[in-house]
């Protein structure tokens, strides 16, 4: 006999495990399967949420709807889940030089009013900043790890979690939903929340991926208790005791989760371009972000096949964008609501 449920979800990093909450807090019944493979994107991401980014410090797309969401839906989950995983905390932005500098004294009263600060909070003893920075007083960052920890642990608590691979071509669609027999599951509907896919999709399989890989350091900074991210170029980011994340690199070729030498000697020679402390490398990773087309979300039911959805597309935003989107798709995929034009998967599907 096969196991009955409202929604199946495919893939648990920050998408589907931010939609699996969605459609359980609406009452529906779930089962979230990942393979557990140890490089998706969500297990490298720093978690870092800021309101200013690139390199025309731009403000973040749709901040004002995206931040507010993303802050209480990380504040009901730790409260249900008794764990702390999300913290509010000023980060610091060093100018690289002086035209940078002039980009950010246009842009500080207008589009970025009240999102960030001139500081000179900046210790020259660890970092050499000539041109000097400001800060972002509404950043955040999320603990990836552990926010994905302790949700599988509580979905897995209630039978709604397995260890599997789904290919999508075992997935039969039926008059009431679709039939995984691997699984032994039914479902009325299937979502796959799968992060970048260069394998083949039957169904999604047309959706162009502009995906980038990214390098990330784990470095020890003896002497550096400095607390708050900062960011030039690259973020460096603390996780305690002299020991902070550093990164992350931009490449398109080949999309692999292996380290390179070129992206080691790339993060060094950045950090080294601003802190003056000498620093130890512990450990270097890599994963690929799920970028399509410019970078915006995409979600959805397929236009044929409405048993089975999309959401995919979170780029190098997951922490920022997942949980309004996943509200949106759950409220969609309930009844309730509809997709924004500019994120439906229909747009994507139809790229030529
Ligand atoms: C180096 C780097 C740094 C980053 N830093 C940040 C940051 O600071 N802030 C930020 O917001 N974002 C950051 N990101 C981006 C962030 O990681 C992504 O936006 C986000 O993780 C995408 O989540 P996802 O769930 O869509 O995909 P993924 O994280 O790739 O998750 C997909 C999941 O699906 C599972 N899966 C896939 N296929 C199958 C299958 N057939 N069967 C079962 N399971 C399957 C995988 O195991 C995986 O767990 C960074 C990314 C990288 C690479």
């Amino acid at each position: 006999m096969s196991a009955q449920v409202d929604f199946l979800i495919v893939g648990q990093g920050l998408a589907g495990t931010a939609l699996s909450w969605c459609l359980l807090q609406r009452g529906r019944s779930v089962l979230v399967v990942d393979r557990e493979s140890g490089n998706s994107a969500s297990r490298l991401a720093a978690g870092l949420v800021t309101p200013a980014t690139g390199k025309r410090i731009a403000k973040s797309w749709r901040w004002a709807e995206l931040f507010p969401a993303a802050v209480a839906f990380y504040r009901s989950r730790e409260a249900e889940l008794g764990d702390t995983f999300f913290r509010q905390r000023p980060a610091l932005r060093f100018f690289i030089d002086a035209r940078e500098c002039e980009e950010y004294q246009r842009r500080a009263g207008g589009l970025l009013h009240g999102l960030v600060e001139s500081t000179t909070d900046i210790n020259p003893e660890w970092f050499d900043a000539p041109f000097g920075g400001f800060s972002m007083p509404a950043a955040a960052r999320l603990d990836v790890s552990c926010y994905l920890n302790t949700s599988r642990a509580h979905f897995r608590a209630r039978g709604a979690y397995r260890t599997a691979e789904v290919v999508p071509r075992d997935v039969e669609l039926t008059t009431t939903g679709v039939r995984v027999s691997s699984l032994s599951v039914e479902a009325r509907t299937v979502i796959f929340c799968r992060g970048f896919d260069a394998g083949t999709d039957p169904w999604f399989g047309s959706i162009k991926f502009n995906a980038a890989k990214g390098e990330i350091l784990t470095v020890r900074v003896p002497g550096l208790t400095e607390d708050r991210v900062i960011h030039r170029g690259i973020w460096l980011a603390p996780i305690g005791n002299e020991v902070f994340r550093v990164g992350a690199t931009y490449t398109w070729e080949p999309l692999d989760s292996a380290p390179t030498t070129e992206g080691r000697a790339e993060i060094e020679s950045r950090l080294r371009a601003f802190l003056r402390l000498p620093f130890e490398v512990l450990d270097h990773n890599a994963a690929v972000r799920p970028v399509i087309d410019a970078g915006f979300p995409v979600l959805g039911r397929h236009p044929e096949h409405p048993q089975l959805a999309y959401f995919n597309g979170l780029g190098s935003k997951g922490s920022l964008l997942a949980p309004f989107f996943a509200d949106q798709l759950a409220s969609h995929l309930c009844g309730e609501g509809t997709i924004d034009p500019e994120v439906n998967v229909l747009k994507a599907l139809c790229r030529p």
